[in-house]
């Protein structure tokens, strides 16, 4: 899918002149950006909140593929996982740095197709790009994201307030993240094996949206500083939900139970899990990169909770300390192990 031929090479513009064209086509979205790119450093004001930050570097090979996701939605995807992180500590995201690693394998217009993604996603959750660092790399990309973030300093929510009896919700649906990703690797290997067919990714659009373009849920966050709740613990769902559970319980002293069938599921990741014969469930535990939000919140908020449509109660918190289950529909209880990827390779069938 990368194609070099007919571009413009990075050296001929240089450095300075890639910056001079990320800086032109930045909008900033708010008046605490006091200054952005061109000097030394970018001036923030926070005006006397809390500042969150957060960074996630993402590897060529490592974290993305070039072969089948594109430049563009690498841009907007790089911008989204950092938004998610800022989002799950209950804040709201203002600002990003972009720091890339590029070889001379990369042209002037792969990397403004790049950016084009990253300013797709800054406008999208109105956050302004601020600054970053350019420099070289021997063969792949790397691209470095820092995203800050503002909240009322008694709103911040970690990952270790959850207590004995509070209710464990799920943002969204979870699962076709992951089954965008079968699809994508089903398609890339027929593509090596015969050059000349076209991937055929019909009827599976909304799964592989999920993996190449996944929307953090600020709209989450927003609604519930509408009904004034406060998650007693919350993350996002980046590693898969038992991953994230145990990360909640482990840091709350906490143990937990969740209901298999309580856990949302869209039908376009049914129709993936039977196709490839895989398990949905499983899928939704173990899969990963949804970058839905996981939290827990106190019993009396479950009445004002149930007011957020796209909010789901899948279990409840308990005080047997590491003890982690999911019951299933025959009333079986199967222990949350943080080993859930070997778990889903000996439960696939393939
Ligand atoms: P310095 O040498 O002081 O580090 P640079 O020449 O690296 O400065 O950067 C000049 C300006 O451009 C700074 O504001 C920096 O934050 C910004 N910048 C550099 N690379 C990028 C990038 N890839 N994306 C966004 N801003 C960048
Ligand atoms: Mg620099």
């Amino acid at each position: 899918m990368f194609e070099n031929v007919n571009k413009t090479p990075l050296e001929d513009i240089g450095e300075f002149g890639l910056i001079d064209r990320i800086k032109s086509s930045v909008k900033i979205h708010h008046n605490q950006t006091l200054l952005g790119i061109g000097d030394d450093a970018a001036v923030l004001n926070p005006e006397q909140k809390h500042v969150v930050v957060t960074t996630d570097m993402l590897v060529e090979g490592i974290h993305f593929d070039l072969r089948y996701m594109p430049l563009k939605f690498l841009g907007y995807k790089s911008v989204a996982v950092n938004i998610s992180d800022i989002l799950a500590m209950n804040a709201t995201p203002f600002q990003i740095t972009c720091s890339l690693a590029v070889s001379n394998r990369f042209s002037v217009e792969a990397i403004e197709e790049l950016y084009e993604g990253i300013h797709r996603a800054c406008d999208a959750y109105k956050v302004d790009l601020v600054g970053g660092d350019t420099t070289s790399s021997v063969t792949g990309m790397v691209i470095s994201i820092t995203a800050i973030g503002l909240v009322n300093p008694e709103e911040w929510v970690g990952r270790f307030g959850a207590k004995n009896g509070d209710l464990i919700c799920v943002t969204g649906n979870l699962g076709a993240a992951y089954a965008g990703l079968q699809i994508l690797e089903r398609e890339k290997k027929i593509f090596l094996e015969n050059p000349g067919v076209q991937p055929d990714l019909d009827g599976y659009d909304y799964v592989v949206e999920r993996q190449l373009k996944p929307e953090p849920r600020a709209d989450m966050i927003r609604q519930l500083h509408e009904l004034a709740i406060k998650p007693s613990s919350m993350i996002d769902i980046s590693d898969g939900l038992a991953s994230e559970l145990l990360h909640l319980c482990k840091q709350s002293a906490c143990g937990c139970r969740i209901d298999a069938e309580k856990i949302p599921i869209d039908t376009h990741t049914w129709k993936v899990a039977e196709d490839l014969n895989l398990q949905a469930i499983t899928m939704a535990l173990y899969g990963g990169e949804d970058y839905e939000l996981l939290m827990t919140i106190r019993q009396e908020d479950f009445e004002q909770a149930r007011m957020i449509s796209d909010l789901h109660v899948i279990g409840y918190m308990t005080d047997d300390i590491g003890n982690c289950h999911v019951i299933d529909s025959q009333n079986q209880l199967h222990p949350i192990t943080a080993s859930g990827w070997d778990t889903f390779r000996s439960q696939s069938k393939d």
